[in-house]
């Protein structure tokens, strides 16, 4: 449906259309999808990746997913990087594990910027109190926030 450049490593790319009515959402803020791609021929061999489904939006239908893009390394990180509006993508899931306990009287995140997304998911699912410090740091400039 549309992708947005976070930063120059991170891209937001907006999954919809008729496959989103076969997608079962999940309440795990970890939750994650098994995308389906191809090498590039001669090989023309089938790869899966697996990503975070950074947000689901039942209202408009869509899901997003955002790709840390590696250069001109690997398949998925490349696709993301220049998938235009129509493009079509297999994917599988979603899985899931986690779902912060709101009873918890503390929560440490942690990951490099590939576990970003589910960070940010579990962020915005904690109970809001007011002494709550959420903060999510980066050495390149990535704008990212919590909603
Ligand atoms: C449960 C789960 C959820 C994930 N969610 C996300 C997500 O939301 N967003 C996301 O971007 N990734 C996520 N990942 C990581 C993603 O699956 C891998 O990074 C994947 O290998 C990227 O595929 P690729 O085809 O772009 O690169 P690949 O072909 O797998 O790798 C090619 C080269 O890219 C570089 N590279 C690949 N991955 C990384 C990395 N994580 N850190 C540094 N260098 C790397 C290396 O140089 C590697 O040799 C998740 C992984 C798991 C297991």
């Amino acid at each position: 449906m549309g992708t947005e450049h976070l930063s120059p490593h991170l891209v937001r790319v907006r999954l919809g259309g008729e496959g989103f009515a076969r997608f079962e959402d999940r309440p795990e803020t970890d939750k994650y999808v098994k995308l389906k791609f191809v090498t590039p021929a001669p090989e023309s061999h089938p790869v899966t990746r697996t990503y975070t489904v950074r947000r689901v939006d039942a209202e408009s239908r869509t899901l997003d997913i955002d790709f840390v893009v590696h250069g001109e390394e690997g398949l998925a990180g490349r696709w993301a990087a220049s998938a235009r509006v129509g493009d079509r993508i297999t994917l599988v899931g979603p899985g899931g594990g986690y779902l912060p306990d709101p009873n918890a009287a503390w929560y440490l995140f942690a990951g490099d910027l590939s576990a970003v997304p589910a960070i940010a998911a579990a962020l915005e699912a904690l109970p809001t109190t007011p002494v709550a410090s959420r903060s999510l740091r980066s050495r390149t400039r990535t704008r990212y926030s919590t909603s």
